[in-house]
């Protein structure tokens, strides 16, 4: 990564998710996280940051300044509530233009970089680039075409038109963050990246919100027993999570814990095809006997968050795909082990073997025995614990920050003087899309 320009202002693009909504449930999420986070740090080091979100509620004020330096803008586009995620590319017309029309009430030349999130964003990035005469850099956070190679059971395949949209934006932004290595294969190789675009920088851990603490204190305050075995899932609760893998997992060895004294805690709310039938995981706890052993929390904010990794044994993060999974990185910094599915960027968040164990494929007797094991073996779960510390000191938000920054600085000092190019599709993905409706590229 090279380029030393720096930006004034920053234009963040994240339609679909506010800095401002508690993650943990709906469309709020690790995103959320990553935007807020690192906005606050980049205007800490000097860069003001407006984040354009869609407005959702009539009392969302058209500018709240969320942060010293951190202006969070709602735009108006389509209905406040009731408006599926499905139905937010029909509304990327009004978006843009409103965000647009911020632009043109300002003086010439107010932002200097535009980073977009998600592909929807990117959308809306890659016209007001061209249209502002500043770089675009995006971030994909989740790619269909990796999602879709591993759906969970209930989940629906992202459509076709996510696909061509994601692949539109990887050709057009000027600069591509990818959270891991693997993320940044998958858009050269699934999507045509030129790799020569690609900046890797992981995100992080809030480290001074999620730091070690006292197991006692943290069960004293969420009112479970001192003497308990906690296994925690922690996250938004649909299918791709896998919170249901893990239930089933659990089962038989609640079941089997004469003693009563081991117990599953779930923390989030529903979200995606999660939404519709919220009750269904508190139905299958029922169905599988083991009701009385699982507790449920609502989405919970940081500080109490951080009670919640700490007052466990283990943090298990089954997902079926996950570009990185930050509540590994969290449960690791507050010393605690983690068991997690080994996909997307949960292969770097984990140290298997080390600060816990990386699991393959979602078999439920394997994820059992795999469970069983770790929790045979306390002192095991304290060294991996140990070591969890340490990696996760490895990430955090301020060194994503920085690289961010780097990438700004490369993007700004490649930025054609000129007209600007047309994106150009990449080989595989025009293969991607060969047997679907013509599209110019
Ligand atoms: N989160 C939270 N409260 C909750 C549950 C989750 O603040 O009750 C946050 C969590 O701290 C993490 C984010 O939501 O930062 C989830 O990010 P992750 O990368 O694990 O999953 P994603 O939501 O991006 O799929």
């Amino acid at each position: 990564m090279t380029g030393g320009a720096r930006p004034r202002r920053l234009a963040v693009i994240s339609v679909h998710t506010s800095p401002l909504a508690q993650p943990g449930t709906g469309d709020a999420g690790g995103m959320n996280v990553y935007v807020w986070q690192t906005a606050q740090r980049l205007a800490r080091r000097g860069v003001e940051v407006e984040i354009f979100t869609r407005a959702t509620s009539s009392a969302d004020r058209p500018v709240v300044e969320a942060a010293p330096g951190v202006l969070v803008r709602h735009i108006e586009a389509g209905p406040f509530d009731g408006l599926d995620k499905r139905d937010l590319p029909g509304q990327l017309c009004a978006f843009s233009a409103n965000v647009l029309r911020v632009e043109a009430a300002q003086s010439p030349g107010y932002y200097d970089v535009i980073h977009s999130h998600y592909w929807l964003s990117g959308q809306v990035g890659w016209l007001a680039r061209d249209r502002w005469r500043v770089p675009l850099v995006h971030t994909a956070h989740t790619l269909a075409a990796v999602k879709n190679a591993s759906l969970a059971g209930g989940d629906t395949a992202e459509p076709m038109g996510r696909l061509i949209g994601e692949q539109q934006v990887v050709a057009e932004a000027d600069r591509l963050v990818a959270n891991t290595r693997t993320e940044a294969a998958e858009l050269v190789d699934l999507y045509g990246a030129s790799p020569a675009k690609i900046d890797v920088v992981p995100p992080g851990a809030d480290l001074d919100a999620y730091s070690p603490g006292s197991r006692a204190a943290a069960r004293a305050e969420l009112g479970l027993d001192p003497g308990d075995t906690v296994v925690t899932f922690v996250g938004r609760l649909q299918p791709l999570k896998a919170p249901d893998v893990l239930l089933a997992a659990m089962a038989p060895l609640l079941r089997a814990d004469a003693t009563g004294t081991l117990r599953l805690l779930i923390v989030g709310g529903p979200s995606g095809t999660g939404l519709e039938h919220p009750a269904a995981l508190a139905e299958l706890a029922d169905a599988m006997g083991v009701a009385d052993r699982v507790t449920f929390l609502p989405p919970q904010p940081a500080a109490t968050l951080a009670q919640v990794y700490r007052a466990s044994d283990l943090v298990a993060v089954p997902s079926f795909s996950e570009s990185f999974g930050l509540v590994a990185v969290e449960a690791q910094a507050c010393g605690i082990p983690v068991i997690a599915a080994d996909v997307g960027g949960l292969g770097v968040a984990v140290r298997d073997g080390v600060t816990g164990r990386l699991v393959d494929g979602h078999d439920i007797a394997t994820w059992t025995a795999e469970l069983a094991d770790l929790l045979a073996d306390p002192a095991r779960l304290q060294r991996y614990g140990a070591a969890a510390v340490t990696h996760a000191q490895g990430y955090s938000w301020e060194h994503t920050t920085d690289a961010l920054l780097a990438s700004y600085g490369a993007a700004m000092g490649n930025f054609p003087a000129g007209p600007i190019r047309r994106g150009v599709l990449g080989r595989r993905t025009r293969g991607l899309l060969k047997n679907r409706p013509r599209m110019a590229g």
